[in-house]
């Protein structure tokens, strides 16, 4: 039987704040989501994570919390046992979608609020209503944190948190898009959060993973649900991703965060900064 901790109470889903945090903490830990705005742009890495610049989350970035919130507290009452009916899934979503204490409120155009809201709500009921796990299926894990010291590796620790780990040791991860996903750029641009999660559950339970699910929530006019799977994490990616945190460690310890203009400056929420940033 796997052997992972109780998931956290019902209300503990309020999104993370970033602050300000000093090179020392940030190589002594690394997580895929640092590594991926790391990989993104160094300056951008540098605003959130070192300089701890808050800013309001786009719309797009709302409702992927929105969503993430919402099917987490539906996996967790699977895990209990007593899935949540429509009308709790109203409520959570409902809440979910409050500015969280502390957080930096969205400045919303006149109907866009009530669009996103709309919008957020329907990838939901598609989703729970295409969603190809089954409601009596029992999670063995929910919104699982998971370190793992990879010091005999010369590396820092690796920390992470899996959203879900179904019957059988299928990692899944949510994610909510904008645009019908190809398969094969999942498969590669999602690689080093992939591995990570599979370092971690071996980690956890002493086990291969069977496989990783990458769940998207395509954000269309009429929303969709794409699975794509993947197979347990192979031997050349975990040393790819060794590599990848190597690097990260070298050029953090080099205190130069320059920018990388590119295709990403358009969702970027320190444009403002980066166009003064010298
Ligand atoms: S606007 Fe572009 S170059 Fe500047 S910090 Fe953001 S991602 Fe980096």
């Amino acid at each position: 039987m796997i052997a992972f901790a109780d998931p956290p109470p019902a209300a503990a889903f309020e999104p993370r704040q970033p602050k300000g945090r000093s090179i020392e903490e940030l190589t002594s830990t690394v997580s895929a989501s640092r590594l991926g705005t790391w990989l993104q742009c160094r300056l951008k890495f540098h605003l959130r994570y070192v300089a701890g610049v808050l800013k309001a989350p786009s719309a797009a970035l709302h409702v992927g919390k929105t969503v993430h919130a919402v099917l987490q507290q539906w996996s967790l009452a699977r895990w209990r046992g007593s899935p949540l009916d429509g009308d709790a899934i109203g409520a959570v979503f409902e809440q979910a979608w409050g500015t969280p204490e502390g957080a930096v409120p969205i400045a919303w155009e006149s109907e866009e609020e009530a669009a996103s809201k709309a919008n957020a709500l329907a990838v939901i009921q598609t989703y729970l209503r295409e969603t190809p796990i089954p409601l009596d299926e029992k999670p063995e894990g929910v919104e699982v944190s998971v370190e793992i010291d990879l010091a005999s590796h010369g590396l820092p620790v690796l920390v992470g948190v899996l959203d879900l780990v179904r019957a059988g040791g299928r990692i899944v991860d949510f994610k909510t898009t904008g645009r019908t996903p190809d398969p094969k750029m999942v498969l590669h641009t999602t690689e080093v959060q992939t591995t990570g999660y599979a370092l971690l559950y071996r980690e956890a339970t002493g086990q291969r993973e069977s496989g990783i699910e990458l769940h998207h929530l395509v954000k269309l006019k009429t929303p969709k649900l794409v699975v794509t799977e993947a197979g347990p994490a192979t031997e050349q990616q975990v040393n790819r991703l060794f590599h990848l945190i190597d690097a990260y460690v070298d050029d953090l310890e080099r205190r130069d965060p320059i920018p990388s203009p590119g295709m990403q400056c358009s969702m970027c929420e320190f444009l403002g900064e980066c166009r003064v940033w010298q």
